[in-house]
């Protein structure tokens, strides 16, 4: 018997069963031993008659001292067994089991399972299982599996199954075909039980101590597994040749001379990056932090790092208008040095692009700023160290991996502002190396959040009015370009911004911004908004990244319960971005039901805080658009309640891959055909 082979062949398995099994997913005797029961019934003690608790599960022997058998309705019968051991006496309670219970009599021994329940002074037990004590094959005195069953397949008979193809393969020894996937070396280190125990522990616990190895084991082997996957199939920077990287000298000099303090928050990501520069693997981290919270010069700083070592770096985004910022902010933050720094984006003149080409060439060019336009096959550099891509959630792993074969192994930083549960960040980014950036840059105003229902919206824009006439301005949001209804109007950026400009703001200037405007009216719409042209900006979620205008204090979200936790909170972060108090009004179109929801919102201005609530409420496979490709579909495993062994596991497959990139040590063959069969693209997990 192999694990590839049918069903079929397992003792007892006939064509009707086979076609149950092949109905919840099992083909081969492998999918057979990793079904896995959903929980267990401890019927391993027995527990005295005077120590029964109502509401528990319980086993118990005892003998018999009578039998009572009562036809309450037609078909409604109740036997009553009384049964007693030394100290005390209950009642087993039977349902409709008539012909199951002829064979039980006054005087005789029996062991019997079921839920206790007090009743005054007596206790009963409404009884699932009853047997006589000396029965061999007993489903009593031990843990038993309880499976998933099944229309005409019962949990009982699964559990005969696995047995069966237990029996065959894994107790006759080798060759039974389990190979394990878990290196040798590896178990040893992290006290894992081999494949072999934990599948037979897992399906027929000798103990609880036996099962809960099992467990660990499996659940171990889950995030194991799914880690080595995402390493070798998504993002392969898993180079052992990587440049070392050296703090330079002048790096206290240019941290010195920047307007302000680095939080501590900051500081520990940018030494985290250093660490990594200076080690031979290619440095792979997210570097995940709320809106504002100073991400750019964590990456700035050490691609200035890169360059006084000699290499040259780039950094990605997904605008235009992000590009120019990050230009403008990396440019003069790196003043001071001779470090030469451009700007590359869709509408880059061709003359310039192409000395922009010829000089990445040369390696004339130490930084590169820019979009999509980066990742361009005409783009070769003389030696790219560092490569950086920021709102890495809206590039998709292949980009990123474009972005890395600019160069030979550089080093690679991600940066994303959607905060995730830490416990799910390890999971989706299982790939990569987190930092988080928990901690706003001291001063900073929390932004005052507010929630309205429909018919009060109109205070909402009078406060708006009162910004715009002492000099504010104001963004307001609508989920929708055009109304496909009536009932849609309101939330539709068309119409608000018609009545908003006809009305309430009349006579101030209201700009109109959606994504299906022409890329040139685009960039105009925003130039003008930010050279404070423009008074209200009534836009749809384009506006989500890129836009940081500090003189901006009120943003209006129309429709919010459309929205997840996690964008508006993005979209919040719109405002507050300079000295002036800030403000946002959510306005509630729907029912009542989505109040607690977007309350969270109004109680806290922390990304991570609002991340965890949304988890809770939603769960994890609904968190902040985090959709899943069949990823987080384990079968043990829990992320939210595995935290640490996820960690372990996860540092445990780092390490593996630092030590034999390719998988080709003869002690990781298994792990390596294992990991192959997963497609790259299962691997990548978008976020939005
Ligand atoms: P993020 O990309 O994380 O949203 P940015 O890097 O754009 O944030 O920084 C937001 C603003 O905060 C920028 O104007 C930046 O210069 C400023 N900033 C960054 N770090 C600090 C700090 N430690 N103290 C004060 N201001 C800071
Ligand atoms: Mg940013």
């Amino acid at each position: 018997m192999k694990l590839s082979d049918s069903v079929q062949i397992v003792s007892g398995v006939g064509p009707k069963k086979q076609n149950r099994l092949n109905g919840i997913g099992i083909y081969t005797i492998e999918d057979l031993l990793h079904y896995f029961p959903r929980t267990y019934e401890d019927r391993s003690h027995f527990t005295q008659l005077s120590r029964l608790k109502a509401g528990e599960k319980a086993c118990v022997k005892g003998r018999i001292t009578g039998v009572e058998n009562k036809k309450l309705k037609k078909n409604l019968s109740i036997i009553k067994i009384a049964v007693s051991d030394n100290e005390a006496r209950v009642d087993l309670i039977f349902f409709n089991r008539e012909h199951l219970l002829r064979g039980y009599k006054v005087g005789q021994e029996i062991k019997a399972y079921g839920k206790v329940k007090k009743n005054g002074k007596s206790t009963e037990i409404e009884c699932s299982v009853i047997e006589f004590a000396s029965a061999d094959k007993s489903a009593l005195g031990r843990i038993v599996p309880v499976y998933p069953s099944t229309e005409g397949l019962s949990s009982n008979e699964i559990e005969k199954i696995e047995k069966a193809a237990l029996d065959d393969i894994v107790r006759q020894g080798e060759p039974g075909g389990m190979e394990d996937v878990i290196p040798a070396d590896i178990r040893k280190r992290h006290k894992l039980c081999s494949v072999r125990y934990a599948i037979e522990n897992i399906h027929a616990p000798s103990s609880r101590d036996a099962l809960k190895i099992a467990l660990y084991r499996l659940i171990f082997e889950e995030f194991f597994l799914m880690v080595c996957k995402a390493i070798y199939n998504g993002f392969k920077l898993r180079s052992n040749n990587a440049v070392r990287m050296a703090v330079s000298p002048a790096i206290p000099g240019i941290i010195e001379r920047l307007p302000f303090s680095l939080t501590d928050a900051q500081r520990r990501a940018m030494d985290d990056i250093f660490e990594d520069m200076q080690g031979q693997n290619a440095m792979n981290r997210l570097i995940q932090g709320d809106v504002g919270s100073g991400k750019t010069v964590v990456a700035g700083i050490p691609m200035a790092n890169c360059v006084l070592n000699g290499f040259q770096s780039i950094m990605m985004v997904p605008t235009e208008v992000l590009a120019n910022q990050h230009f403008n902010s990396i440019k003069k933050m790196l003043s001071h040095e001779a470090i030469k720094i451009r700007l590359l984006t869709g509408s880059t003149r061709p003359a310039e692009k192409e000395s922009i080409y010829e000089e990445l060439g040369s390696g004339d060019i130490d930084i590169l700023v820019g979009t999509h336009a980066l990742i361009q096959p005409g783009i070769r550099l003389k030696r790219l160290g560092l490569a950086v891509t920021d709102e890495q959630h809206r590039f998709g792993v292949r980009q990123r991996l474009m972005l890395a074969e600019k160069g030979e192994s550089p080093h690679f930083i991600s940066m994303s502002a959607t905060p995730i549960p830490r416990s799910l960040a390890l999971a989706a980014y299982a790939d990569m190396d987190i930092s988080i950036i928990d901690e706003l840059p001291k001063g900073r105003k929390a932004i005052r959040t507010q929630l309205f229902k429909k018919r009060d919206r109109q205070k909402a824009y009078a406060f708006a009015l009162e910004q715009i006439k002492s000099g504010r301005q104001a963004y307001v949001v609508c989920p929708l370009i055009e109304a496909s209804d009536e009932k849609n109007k309101s939330i539709s950026v068309q119409h608000v911004y018609a009545e908003l400009e006809a009305g309430i703001f009349k006579g101030h200037k209201v700009a109109l911004l959606h994504g299906r405007l022409p890329q040139e009216q685009k960039q105009a719409v925003m130039a003008d908004f930010e050279n404070g042209i423009t008074d209200v900006l009534v836009s749809t979620t384009v506006i989500e990244v890129g836009i940081d205008v500090k003189n901006a204090s009120v943003i209006i979200i129309e429709g919010a319960e459309q929205f997840g936790l996690s964008q508006l909170h993005q979209l919040r972060g719109r405002v507050g971005r300079g000295e002036c108090d800030s403000y946002c009004m959510l306005i509630q179109q729907g029912g009542n039901d989505e109040s607690e929801r977007l309350n969270v919102l109004v109680q806290s201005n922390s990304g991570f805080e609002i991340a965890e609530k949304d988890m809770l409420m939603r769960g994890p496979g609904e968190i902040s658009g985090i959709r899943q490709h069949g990823y987080f579909k384990f079968k043990l495993a829990d992320i939210s309640r595995h935290v640490k062994i996820l960690e372990a596991a996860k540092l445990c497959a780092k390490e593996l891959f630092e030590a034999d990139a390719e998988l080709e040590g003869a002690q990781n063959t298994n792990l390596k055909a294992a990991v192959m069969a997963e497609a790259a693209d299962e691997a990548d997990i978008f976020v939005n």
